[in-house]
């Protein structure tokens, strides 16, 4: 064998991207088919952020994301907003929140 593996760095935009690769929902697969047609609870995720409009499932995973992308802007909890609470379930014609297309253009 070769020598060690080399230890892995990781950038702070690297793990912004891979933080925003795993709170977007970008609605593929079939898992996200549900998300699509928005039959299930408005969409996917729960919480946008009120300064760019990013989603996330849950507050700490949007505590992370503000820490990252807003860290001047005093973190509230009260001032997220809530989609699962504002959008009702049945509206089926407006598109979803938090679903994003295709990256390719
Ligand atoms: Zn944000």
């Amino acid at each position: 064998m070769t020598g060690k593996a080399k230890p892995k760095k990781h950038t702070a935009k690297e793990l912004a991207a891979k933080l925003d690769a795993a709170t977007t929902n970008r609605g593929g697969g079939k898992a996200g088919q549900a998300d699509r047609t928005g039959q299930v609870k408005g969409g996917h995720a729960k919480l946008e952020c009120p300064h760019c409009k990013i989603t996330a499932p849950d507050v700490k995973t949007m505590q992370i994301h503000h820490d990252s992308k807003h860290p001047k802007i005093q973190f509230d909890e009260s001032k997220l907003n809530n989609l699962h609470a504002t959008i009702p379930a049945a509206e089926s014609s407006m598109p979803r929140p938090g679903i994003r297309g295709s990256l390719k253009k």
